[in-house]
């Protein structure tokens, strides 16, 4: 079984959740069985090794981000930096606001997170539309850090995130596809 099937089992879609009609496609059985987690967590440091995709820092995304993030950081023995929902860091920030189905969010950056020219591994849990993971890039180019790549366990590719951030310039990395 490829590691595809192997961490698709893990992932539980639970129906009407957050909100009629959304199909939400949950990750934290992926992280309650060690066994699971190991393999989870092995996939991205092994790739990250790699000298040529080695980064110098890696960005972890609000909320689920940051629990992939700090364990990859860790591993590859570089920095981990939050990126987080607005009014949540305390130092100066820099912002990007981006469109949800409905309203808008704000994500912020400590300003002294990255510095120009570092190479970063940008991480979440999932690709949906995309917009979270773009705002993320945004931020860290703001900075004049490089982002080498996006990483997620999950693409929904039939939202079309994953095709508008490669076609936006950014590499993707992801584990497991849902239609
Ligand atoms: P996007 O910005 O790509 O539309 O949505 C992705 C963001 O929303 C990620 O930060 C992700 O954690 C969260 N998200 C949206 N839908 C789901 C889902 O079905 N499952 C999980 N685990 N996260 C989701």
């Amino acid at each position: 079984t490829t590691i595809n099937d192997y961490l698709r089992q893990y992932i539980r879609t639970v129906p009407d959740w957050p909100a009629p009609g959304v199909q939400f496609r949950d990750i934290t059985p992926l992280l309650q069985d060690p066994k699971v987690f190991r393999v989870l967590i092995d996939a991205f440091v092994h790739r990250y090794m790699d000298p040529a995709l080695r980064p110098d820092v890696v960005a972890g995304l609000d909320a689920r981000g940051f629990i992939l993030g700090a364990v990859v950081a860790y591993e590859l023995n570089v920095g981990f930096v939050p990126i987080r929902k607005k009014g949540k860091l305390p130092f100066t920030t820099v912002e990007e606001t981006y469109e949800l189905e409905y309203g808008s969010a704000t994500v912020e950056l400590h300003a002294d997170a990255v510095k120009p020219g570092d190479r970063v591994l940008l991480i979440d849990d999932l690709i949906a539309t995309g917009g979270t993971m773009m705002a993320g890039k945004k931020l860290l180019e703001k900075l004049g850090a490089e982002v080498i790549e996006g990483a997620a366990i999950v693409d929904l590719p039939e939202l079309g995130g994953s095709d508008r951030l490669r076609a936006g310039g950014l590499p993707l990395y992801t584990l497991v596809d849902f239609a």
